[in-house]
């Protein structure tokens, strides 16, 4: 077994354990695995580990990595999808709605009305997480709790995007309890776009430090890099 094997399945066991422990269906939670500052032979070997889905935060490494490594799956496989997770200035929504699959720090309207005129034709819409800013801190991205709504409903209505759910990245807890509630005031969130006439289906956060907490607080997609690929 490579450490990489080793790693997800400890992640998985992870994962497995935390929803056993908040009474949640295992299917119901899935893994991105984050490779930022990785190189492509190690996305690689995490996919031939079964790993298919991938986390990027810096857009002009991603693409390099989502070139080189085009070629790889086989019919057997489902092929590699790749996750944008960083900041996105205006001069790179092109590449990304060239090259991603999803992107989860949506927190403007410019930016998803330039990916969705972006999008190329003949790819299927972009799969799109606003991120909201749930701890209210001033110097961080995301879009403010009250003003998510208004965003999502605009965001839905773009034809190269499909919106999918909410992402946060919240201060990191000093105790479990903490944690969780920052994440159940997210979960809410949702839960109330969802009574609002939205259709979302995912809620992406948790990363290694803290993902046990985030799926007690109703993650359904964890974004875990370092207990996979080691330190950066
Ligand atoms: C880097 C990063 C992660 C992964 O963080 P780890 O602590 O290495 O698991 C998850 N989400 C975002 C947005 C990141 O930038």
């Amino acid at each position: 077994m490579t450490i990489i094997q080793i790693n997800l399945q400890q992640v998985q066991a992870r994962m497995a354990a935390a929803c056993q422990a908040a009474g949640r269906d295992p299917g119901t939670v899935s893994l991105l695995a984050v490779s930022k500052t990785f190189g492509p032979e190690t996305v690689q070997s995490a996919w031939a580990a079964g790993q298919t889905a991938f986390g990027e935060n810096y857009i002009q490494e991603a693409v390099q990595k989502i070139t080189a490594l085009r070629q790889l799956p086989d019919a057997n496989r489902a092929p590699l999808q790749w996750h944008c997770i960083g900041p996105i200035q205006s001069n790179k929504t092109r590449l990304v709605a060239e090259h991603f699959d999803w992107v989860h720090t949506v927190d403007r309207l410019k930016i998803a009305e330039r990916l969705s005129e972006q999008r190329p034709a003949g790819l299927a819409p972009l799969q799109v997480c606003i991120q909201v800013n749930v701890d209210g801190g001033p110097t961080k991205s995301g879009v403010l709790p009250q003003e998510a709504l208004a965003l999502a409903l605009q965001v839905a209505a773009l034809p190269g995007l499909r919106l999918r759910g909410l992402m946060s990245i919240p201060e990191l807890a000093t105790d479990f309890v903490a944690a969780t509630q920052v994440f159940m005031r997210v979960k809410t969130l949702f839960d109330a776009l969802n009574g609002s006439g939205l259709a979302l289906d995912t809620l992406s956060m948790g990363m290694s430090a803290d993902l046990e907490a985030a799926i007690h607080g109703g993650s359904t997609m964890v974004r875990v890099g370092s207990a996979i690929f080691g330190a950066r």
